[in-house]
């Protein structure tokens, strides 16, 4: 297909702006795009998902448009103070208190369990996933840059960020510096020239993780992990940074004074962030009842990929509300694709319907203005689902579900709900127990039969009769 083709050009809505913009990257068809990775001090929510997978769906109709976009992706595993800001306890050290485990054995735990998590819900890996404790010497120069650029100064081993040297300060969440004096909590701490100062290094002996650096032995500011790492893969200006939007301050505005003091350019040209997540109504929390891990879901019985899609149907930028009903309806929405998938398979008539080939036509594109739409999925999704349910009404030739096949592939590229082919042994052993069925049937053994297909029920298998013969699948 066409890369990027003009009469469909893609929009995005730029929190940078507030406005929706024609995505025009750096240096076409190149895309870079850093996400905000997960603090590895406990395993992802499906609040974190909802942006991850945003992200992925981001990612995917990049490429679906002929974009070749390079993804990174950090792990956080020091630094995140419990407030997001400087106060507060590192998550890791908080992690490593509750669990009795050292603060490594934490991060290694938890960014296992987050990359697993993030396979089973079908998110593409990213090209790098760099560690904080990883890249400290990338932290100390970049903060080293700052001191000598006049935007950052050092009292008693720790280094602040000067936020009144940086007038653009706040240009991403919208604050302007007197209304976040003015709805200032911040705890004024002494060394601090204003209290809205943000730390890059603290100097502590006593935290559980420490390196040395020009100021004494400390950590870094969660902040300027996501500037040095950024930078290191994607260079100093790049085309996507996305988080979720609880990022957008203090984070991203931190990072943008940071990166932007640093080497005097514009750093990011699109800002894109998903919006928060509900639970049957309610913003989740323990006290609830409705706070859940992917893991939580999964050990209740839930398949991945239907969360997937419960977590991808709604736009990005509108709250999402997760309820087990939805949940029910993206399992039956699946099953809608993967049986169609099997009809069109299946297919054997002859000839060609053009009326068919117009459905066909129809359906990409209303798929495709949907996504190029700031990744407007319902209407992607709505534009798909017609396009099924006149193609089956057009009974597709073997030629016709051919062509249908070829675009569902490409629908499921962005998608990524459709599944793997079921594994080849166990195809073998359950079209062997339904042959061996046919044949009791045949014989009009029909003990014999009943008790095979018991035996499928058993294994999880549903059979349905059809004209083409028995079909199975796994309920
Ligand atoms: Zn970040």
């Amino acid at each position: 297909m066409d890369p990027y083709p003009e009469d469909n050009a893609v929009k995005v809505y730029n929190t940078l702006t507030n406005q929706e913009e024609d995505f025009a990257p750096l240096d076409p068809p190149k895309v870079k795009l850093y996400t905000c990775g997960p603090t590895v001090y406990n395993y992802a929510t499906i609040g974190n998902f909802r942006s991850f997978l945003f992200e992925d769906l981001l990612r995917r109709t990049l490429e679906y448009f002929g974009f070749d976009v390079r993804h990174v992706m950090n792990i956080t595993d020091v630094g995140h103070m419990t407030s997001d800001a400087d106060e507060g306890e590192d998550k890791m050290a908080k992690a490593a208190r509750l669990e009795k485990k050292d603060p490594w054995q934490i991060a290694e735990f938890y960014m296992k369990a987050f990359l697993e998590d993030a396979e089973s819900l079908n998110i593409l890996p990213a090209h790098h996933y760099p560690r904080a404790t990883e890249h400290i010497p990338e932290m100390i120069a970049m903060v080293e840059r700052l001191i000598e650029n006049g935007h950052a100064y050092e009292v008693n081993g720790n280094v602040y960020y000067s936020v009144r040297s940086f007038p653009d300060y706040g240009k991403l969440s919208g604050n302007t510096l007197e209304q976040l004096v003015a709805g200032s909590r911040i705890e004024v701490r002494e060394d601090k020239r204003d209290p809205l100062d943000f730390a890059l290094w603290k100097t502590d002996p006593s935290h559980i993780m420490q390196w040395d650096s020009p100021w004494g032995r400390g950590f870094p500011g969660w902040h300027v992990e996501c500037s040095a790492m950024s930078m290191k893969y994607l260079g100093e200006q790049f085309d996507i940074h996305c988080g979720g939007e609880d990022n957008i301050f203090p984070h991203h505005d931190c990072e943008i004074a940071q990166s932007e003091g640093a080497t005097g350019k514009k750093w990011v040209k699109y800002w894109m962030h998903a919006r928060f997540l509900l639970v049957e109504g309610q913003k989740m929390s323990k006290s609830l009842g409705n706070f859940f891990t992917l893991r939580d879901l999964l050990e209740k019985g839930y398949d991945p990929l239907p969360i997937r899609y419960a977590l991808m149907s709604t736009h990005y930028r509108q709250p999402l509300n997760f309820t087990f009903d939805g949940l029910e309806g993206a399992k039956q929405a699946i099953r809608r694709l993967q049986d169609f998938r099997t009809r069109l398979r299946e297919a054997a008539g002859e000839g060609e319907n053009p009326e068919l080939e117009q459905a066909l036509e129809q359906g990409r594109k209303g798929f495709e203005d949907g996504l190029a739409a700031d990744l407007n999925i319902s209407v992607a999704l709505a534009a798909l689902f017609d396009m099924v349910r006149e193609v089956n009404r057009l009974e597709p030739s073997k030629t016709d579900a051919a062509k249908a096949l070829g675009f569902l592939d490409r629908v499921d590229n962005v998608l990524g709900v459709l599944g793997e082919e079921e594994k080849a042994d166990l195809a073998e052993n359950v079209e062997a127990l339904i042959q061996q069925r046919e044949e009791a049937r045949k014989a009009k053994n029909f003990e014999e039969a009943d008790r095979i297909r018991d035996e499928l029920t058993a294994m999880g298998i549903a059979l349905e009769d059809t004209p083409q013969g028995v079909r199975w699948r796994k309920a």
